[in-house]
């Protein structure tokens, strides 16, 4: 198996090597094959990429709004036509079964761009009347945008960051994952053939120095980063000297509330859901699950039957619904926090093995609040399962952590789900359901998870700035 693109970047419309660059080998991680080879960005680069991204803003900028948006909605048709082709590529990139790359990652990046170039021509500014003179507002692209992504979603994210800001009059620098570098490079390419001009979407590939490289460099006026909170702390620092708008999508320890009266399948299955899809490799999962005391052991019973029934294997089968992780790095560090919680006295409910890159969806209940494994992010399939009693005492469990990116709550009773998501210090948040997230609502985080947000006409607000006009048509009223 071979994914080898035709260079490492994509730059100034065009494929770009400099085999100066460190090496990048790509691998399959359902296999271990190494499916590509390509080159870290060198300076001189990402240099040309940002300079070629700078020269092609202003007249992309210039455009009506409804020309950028024919072009994106070109790539939005390509996107879908060639769906299965991407859908592979994803799988290899990713590891993730074909099952869920054909329904969640490109699809969803290409809902994206089907939504903002269908936001951006409506966009408009105000009006203020002021009694013979008047003011107007305008909403402008800030420039050359940055996007860094993580591993999980990476051809969605580069769609999510990239939709917003291109449809806006924006041009991007686009630094995947080096761990999951294939999938902008098609979108770059995509672009270019639904018409787009040459340095408006660049992708230059590497590890973090070309994030930081990125993250410092005068000429980009935003970085969106999508990534662990010491990443966030790193990038918002090296942000700040030129005081660039920066969006954090950052990690997270959600918690799903589940009261004794909902319904028991539906709560079970948001769990594993928001544990076990991607091999819960996703920053908004609900890691830790409170369930009322009255239902605790119905639903540990269930759920264990449920996870049994997991079918875990090949990535490209059709049948498998489970696959591995991205890498071995990964692999050990979430091996590593099995152990802790056994250490700590978790009680293994299912799972705990690890064998090649997979680990087995695992349930830990008697999960106590101080357990490293209740406190940490995991990013793996590993769901800790917690009882309560009363609606308060959950709440403040929930929100004792430094997190604040997702939350769930699972309940027949009406009043008590709208009372229980407005207390809980989440920015994104579901009732009676879990992980879903529609290009249409606002998505992000508060606490260290983050500010800004993707999708949604928000997202707009975080691409664009404001400039106000004031119009007079008066004599200047001067005391001079
Ligand atoms: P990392 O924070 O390790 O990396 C994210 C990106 O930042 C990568 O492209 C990385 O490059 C780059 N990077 C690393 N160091 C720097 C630096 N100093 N300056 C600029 N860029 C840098 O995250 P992971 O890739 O490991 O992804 C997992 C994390 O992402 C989890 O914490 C998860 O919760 C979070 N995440 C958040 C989402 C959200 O929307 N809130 C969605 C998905 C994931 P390199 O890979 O080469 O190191």
């Amino acid at each position: 198996m071979k994914a080898q693109p035709k260079a490492s970047h994509f730059v100034n419309g065009a494929y770009l090597e400099d085999t100066a660059g460190d090496v990048i080998e790509v691998t399959y991680p359902g296999t271990g094959e190494v499916i590509a080879m390509l080159h870290a960005a060198t300076d001189a680069v990402i240099d040309t990429a940002i300079s070629s991204a700078v020269a092609a803003q202003k007249s992309w900028a210039a455009m009506a709004p409804i020309e950028r948006a024919r072009i994106l909605t070109r790539a939005v048709a390509i996107i879908r036509e060639r769906a299965e082709e991407l859908a592979q590529l994803e799988t290899l990139d990713t590891g993730k079964p074909i099952q869920e790359t054909r329904a969640a990652d490109w699809p969803s990046g290409a809902d994206a761009l089907e939504y903002f170039a269908g936001l951006a021509p409506t966009l408009t500014g105000e009006t203020m009347p002021l009694g013979g003179d008047f003011a107007y507002t305008l909403r402008e692209p800030l420039g050359v945008c940055a996007g860094i992504g993580a591993w999980n979603y990476p051809s969605q994210i580069a769609c999510w960051k990239s939709a917003p800001a291109l449809s806006t009059g924006n041009a991007m620098v686009f630094k995947p994952s080096e761990v999951t570098p294939l999938g902008a490079l098609k979108l770059a390419e995509i672009f270019i053939e639904a018409g787009m001009p040459p340095g408006i979407f660049n992708v230059v590939q590497g590890y973090g120095p070309v994030g930081a490289a990125l993250s410092i460099d005068p000429r980009i006026a935003k970085v969106s980063l999508t990534g662990s909170v010491p990443t966030g702390s790193k990038v918002n620092a090296a942000a700040a000297p030129s005081m660039k708008h920066v969006t954090m999508e950052l990690g997270g320890k959600s918690p799903l509330i589940v009261f004794d009266d909902a319904s028991l399948e539906d709560a079970i299955g948001a769990a594993m859901l928001g544990n076990f899809y991607s091999s819960g490799q996703i920053c908004s999962n609900g890691t830790r699950v409170f369930v009322q005391r009255g239902i605790y052991e119905a639903f540990l019973t269930r759920l264990a039957e449920r996870t049994g029934a997991i079918i875990s294997g090949d990535p490209l089968a059709e049948e498998t619904q489970f696959g591995p992780l991205i890498s071995k790095a990964q692999f050990d560090k979430v091996m590593g926090y099995v152990q802790t919680a056994k250490d700590e006295g978790a009680r293994l409910i299912c799972g705990g093995s690890g064998k090649g890159l997979f680990v087995a969806p695992t349930v830990f209940a008697d999960v106590t609040d101080d357990m490293t494994i209740a406190r940490e992010e995991i990013f793996g399939p590993v769901m800790s399962v917690l009882p309560f009693d009363a609606e308060d005492e959950a709440l403040t469990r929930a929100n004792d952590t430094q997190f604040g990116l997702a939350a769930g709550v699972f309940t027949a009773d009406l009043t008590r789900a709208h009372r229980v998501v407005a207390a809980l210090q989440a920015g994104t948040t579901w009732i009676n359901a879990y992980n879903l997230t529609p290009v249409e609502m606002p998505f992000g985080a508060v606490k260290a998870s983050g500010f800004g947000r993707e999708n949604s006409r928000h997202a707009v607000e975080h691409y664009t700035q404001m400039k106000s006009v004031y119009v007079g048509m008066q004599p200047v009223d001067s005391p001079y």
